[in-house]
């Protein structure tokens, strides 16, 4: 039998999320729902909780916890929404989001990990509003685009400016951006043009 996490789970929602200011209802719900534990491998188990990113091979983590929550708020999701995710990793920010909208189109480059979060989420967890594709999510998902939402989970020097293409007037674009120094970037498409606001200094790993 697994290891019980419940008590570490809700710790880390109250001093990691709650206590820095997470206050939207559904992402603290998500949170409590989510096992981060299941997306991380063996030899890490007992760190999931903690307070930062977590290798899950290839080079790749699954990010901090509160950076998590912190772009999924800024996102400022209602439920009705259709994401796109460039940057499945692990699939734990994918089942955060799907937690909370309607459907998540999630990319990933390295097929290892895409096919690892799809077994994780489909066949472990059972959501059954999550698409999945291996590819440079750089392109997008045209085929299911436009999205409300867009999400980038790596780094691009500089915001893919294709993608606004892919998403509706009104949506909203979480990403971070720049190199050695980074930002999160909010973009919202306002009556066709985009408006840009800078967030919080972030460090992801590169956008390929
Ligand atoms: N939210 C994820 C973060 C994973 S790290 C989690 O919490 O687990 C970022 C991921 O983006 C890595 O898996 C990496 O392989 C992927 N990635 C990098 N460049 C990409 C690209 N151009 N298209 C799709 N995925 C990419």
């Amino acid at each position: 039998m697994s290891k019980d996490f419940s008590i570490e789970q809700k710790v880390m929602v109250d001093k990691q999320i709650k206590a820095r200011g997470i206050k939207d209802k559904k992402v603290i719900d998500a949170m409590l729902n989510v096992e981060r534990d299941i997306f991380i491998s063996d030899r890490e188990k007992d760190y999931s909780y903690e307070d930062g990113p977590l290798p899950i091979g290839y080079g790749q983590t699954i990010s901090q916890p509160y950076i998590v929550a912190y772009m999924t708020e800024m996102l400022k999701l209602k439920g009705n929404e259709r994401v796109l995710e460039i940057g499945t990793g692990s699939g734990y920010q994918t089942a955060i989001l799907a937690e909370i909208v309607d459907h998540v189109f999630t990319v990933e480059i390295i097929e290892e990990l895409g096919k690892k979060a799809e077994n994780t989420l489909i066949n472990i967890m059972n959501y059954s509003n999550i698409s999945f594709k291996i590819e440079n999510g750089r392109q997008g998902w045209l085929e299911f685009s436009p999205f409300d939402r867009i999400i980038i989970t790596a780094c691009p020097y500089e915001f893919p400016e294709n993608l606004f293409d892919q998403l509706k007037e009104n949506g909203i674009a979480v990403a971070p951006v720049g190199d050695y120094v980074q930002r999160l970037m909010r973009y919202r498409k306002l009556k066709g043009r985009i408006v840009k606001e800078s967030l919080i200094g972030v460090s992801f790993v590169p956008l390929v």
